[in-house]
């Protein structure tokens, strides 16, 4: 192999600069050349690819976000857009590919793969709901992020004895809610996984009030339900002061956390070592602290990471 291509897309998160460095590194170490796509298979369906050299991939290491930007792109999901990536790729001669991205991302690559191009994946994902592996890239940014806001939130929280409603990212996962619920002591978690009834926690907060606690943390993942109906129904059944605060994208952004920096360099590393030594449709994970790579297909069919053991540790602790 004389030349592999890298693309960002769908979400972007924290790590992916740090990631491409990495491969762009282990690649050119290895004698060989490396482009990269702008805005996701949109570049690769138009052929908008830009030489990657030592120079290009310096100063980002600590950058959120992905300097070769992400993209979605419904035209990819059809076998014409497919077949216009390939005959873009086989023009530029670049002979295999390194995909960074979610579950969508994966299935496109897993689509290339297909139809004979060599790729390997990178999962890059803030809701760590890829299978087979500990964490996604940017998950423990995004976390990090997180506790620093619920954790401002709290302190003025507490100094006007008010109940605060956080909605954090995660339309299916409630990995984020319920991690950050334990990590930064919050009263509630709710998440997509688990059934809650607003009745109920209505009535535990007002004994907590009762009780002369003077503040409450409730950390809702936006596919849980309603900030807005959960915050009104709270401030109806106890009279307490509620309000809403979304953390939206602050999320996603941001410098990497040592623990992202780290672990996108590991996978940038192997997922060029796997395809300059003949792996096609894998993706990289980490497990129990080691890199591992599980072919796409597993991933894609596998059942999301199950949040058993997290939802079980956040009511032990009374999340
Ligand atoms: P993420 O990768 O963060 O899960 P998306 O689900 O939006 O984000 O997927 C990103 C892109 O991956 C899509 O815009 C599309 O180009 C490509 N993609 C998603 N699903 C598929 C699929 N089933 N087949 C081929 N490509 C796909």
């Amino acid at each position: 192999m004389k030349k592999i291509g890298i693309l960002t897309s769908g979400g972007d998160c924290s790590g992916m600069n740090a990631a491409i460095r990495a491969a762009v590194r282990t690649a050119i170490r290895l004698n060989i050349e490396v482009v990269g796509f702008r805005k996701g298979y949109l570049g690769l369906m138009k052929g908008d690819a830009i030489p990657l050299d030592t120079k290009a991939v310096s100063g980002i290491l600590h950058r959120g976000g992905t300097f070769l930007q992400s993209a979605r792109s419904p035209e990819f999901k059809t076998p014409e857009g497919q077949q216009k990536a390939i005959d873009n790729l086989k023009e530029l001669g670049v002979e295999g590919l390194v995909v960074l991205g979610g579950d969508g991302s994966l299935t496109g690559a897993l689509a290339l793969h297909r139809l004979g191009l060599p790729v390997v994946g990178i999962p890059s994902s803030i809701d760590n709901d890829i299978p087979y592996t500990d964490m996604a890239l940017g998950v423990d940014t995004a976390l990090n992020n997180i506790i620093y806001a619920v954790d401002c939130i709290k302190d003025t929280a507490s100094s006007h004895a008010r109940a605060f409603v956080i909605e954090v990212m995660g339309r299916n996962s409630g990995y984020l809610a319920s991690i950050s619920a334990i990590a930064t002591g919050a009263e509630f978690a709710l998440v997509p996984e688990r059934e809650y009834d607003l009745a109920e926690i209505c009535q535990q907060l007002r004994a907590r009030f009762e009780e002369g606690r003077d503040n409450a943390i409730i950390i809702l993942a936006e596919g849980a339900g309603h900030a807005r109906e959960i915050s009104d129904s709270i401030k109806d059944a106890i009279g307490f002061e509620t309000r809403i605060t979304v953390l939206g994208h602050y999320q996603r952004g941001g410098a990497p956390t040592v623990f992202d920096r780290l672990l996108a360099s590991r996978f940038g590393k192997r997922a060029v070592e796997l395809l300059i030594s003949g792996n096609s449709g894998v993706m990289v994970g980490l497990s129990c602290n080691a890199i591992l790579a599980t072919p796409l297909e597993d991933v894609i069919k596998g059942e999301k990471r199950p949040q058993d053991e997290v939802l079980r540790l956040a009511e032990v602790l009374g999340v």
